[in-house]
């Protein structure tokens, strides 16, 4: 099966094409990071209407990028929540609107299940998957491709010539083979739709998928993004013990306050500058507390580090302390406040992590493997930590590559398709009688001579 992804809960427009074993054809992503930088968050009503603006060009680039026609997908994968209302809507609209043209079933994703269960993906996935397309969500031209893109892509122009030769797909390849037929046949809309179903059925994505994962279930995941800061059982899709949440913040959050107090550069997240300008200082040179040792859960705070962490920084950046500083002097100061933050909440991170693996354990002794997934999964340390963990807890540590941690299409799909090999899809939206809404060339009276 292949599948569409559309991602539009935050700031982020993500549209991918995956296959049922574990391929990435083509994705693309347009950032909104430019619209929402002066306002030191996202904006709702903004962000809708850069999503808006960006939806269209982002499925196009993407299928542009694998190679493939709307009429080749087997179903069209969603994220419904959670995030902001007013953004889901738009993706939500174009994926019925796909699934109804294009008569393909529709998945309902959760962006968190998303994120956790793109670890599943072939870990040979990422190395062989085209890279994305990206654009601004609201430019006009297209934005300065990032170093590891092949080109950027206009609105309204076909995307870069070396994203368009993807090898074909055995599903590709099938399709075209009904497509050739159909076209004879005189009723090619039809005929495609067919197709797409045969290719949905769930006892063949299952048995794609189970030849391909990377994890198998079940493992344990910790979820750090922008607004969530989970730890989950993953017992199988939809089977989702937790073990563990925020009282306050989610990490991802705190860096990014943080970042904005130490006026870092924001885009294309505040956190990663954060990291960065970290390794430039001492993690000892300010002494904050382990946040929630006292508790034995596992429950994360990071409101009461993010508090200390400005206290710190009003003080030491007072400019009745700053005045006689050079420019590398204040750049230290700043490097140890943000280095000393990062210690601590990683320190936080693996101690409930610890704790969860035990946790686990009592319920599945067979464990084997430890996810971390999310924005905040790109972050090195982050990563040296719980693999450290992973190792001393005798668990494999399993990362998806850091592109595949902030929102992204990718994942969506993938998720759709670990939805849909299960039957949990709903059937197209019931198809409009008009036929200028048909992908097929021919009117609805040719199609009714055959
Ligand atoms: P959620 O997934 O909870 O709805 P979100 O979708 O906004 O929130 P993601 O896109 O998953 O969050 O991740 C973005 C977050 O990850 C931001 O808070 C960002 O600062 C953080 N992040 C990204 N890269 C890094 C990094 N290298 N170090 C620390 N944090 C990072
Ligand atoms: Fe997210």
């Amino acid at each position: 099966a292949v599948v569409l992804g559309i991602e539009s809960s935050c700031d982020d427009t993500g549209v991918a094409v995956v296959t049922s074993d574990g391929r990435v054809l083509g994705e693309a992503i347009a950032t909104q990071a430019d619209v929402h930088a002066q306002w030191g968050g996202v904006v709702p009503n903004l962000a809708r209407d850069a999503h808006a603006a960006a939806i269209d060009r982002t499925v196009d680039s993407a299928l542009a990028a694998a190679g493939l026609a709307p009429q080749q997908l087997s179903a069209v994968a969603v994220t419904i929540g959670p995030g902001l209302g007013l953004c889901l809507r738009v993706g939500a609209a174009k994926a019925r609107q796909i699934a109804r043209q294009y008569g393909i079933p529709l998945v309902s994703v959760h962006h968190m299940e998303a994120h956790a269960l793109v670890a599943r993906l072939p870990s040979a996935a990422a190395a062989a998957a085209p890279p994305a397309v990206r654009m601004a969500a609201t430019a006009t031209t297209a934005a300065a491709p990032a170093a590891e893109t092949h080109g950027s892509s206009s609105p309204g122009s076909s995307p870069p010539q070396q994203l368009l030769v993807v090898p074909q797909s055995p599903e590709a390849a099938h399709h075209s083979a009904h497509e050739a037929v159909a076209a004879s046949s005189s009723d090619r809309a039809q005929t495609l739709e067919v197709a797409a179903a045969d290719s949905a059925d769930p006892a063949t994505v299952l048995a794609d998928i189970g030849a391909s994962v990377s994890v198998p279930f079940p493992f344990l995941c910790l979820l750090v993004s922008g607004g969530h800061n989970l730890l989950v059982l993953v017992r199988g899709v939809g089977k989702y013990v937790q073990l563990g949440t925020t009282v306050d913040d989610a990490l991802g959050e705190a860096y990014d306050k943080i970042a904005r107090l130490l006026n870092l550069e924001l885009r294309p997240h505040g956190g990663a500058a954060l990291e960065a300008l970290a390794r430039e200082g001492d993690p000892r040179a300010v002494k904050f507390a382990v946040p929630m040792r006292k508790y034995a859960t596992c429950d994360f705070s990071f409101a009461g580090l993010k508090t200390n962490t400005r206290l710190a920084i009003e003080q030491q950046l007072a400019p009745e302390r700053t005045a006689c500083l050079t420019p590398e002097e204040l750049r230290k100061v700043k490097a140890d406040i943000a280095a000393s933050f990062q210690a601590v909440a990683v320190t936080h991170l693996t101690e409930k992590t610890r704790r969860g693996v035990g946790w686990a354990r009592e319920v599945v002794p067979e464990l084997r493997h430890l996810v971390v997934a999310g924005g905040v999964a790109c972050n090195q340390v982050v990563r040296g930590s719980l693999q450290q963990l992973a190792e001393n807890e005798g668990l494999e540590l399993v990362l998806p590559p850091p592109r595949w941690c902030t929102d992204n299409g990718v994942m969506v799909a993938w998720a759709g398709i670990e939805r849909l090999a299960l039957g949990w899809a709903e059937p197209p939206p019931p198809t409009t009688t008009n036929p200028t809404q048909r992908p097929a060339p021919a009117p609805a009276s040719t199609a009714s001579t055959s």
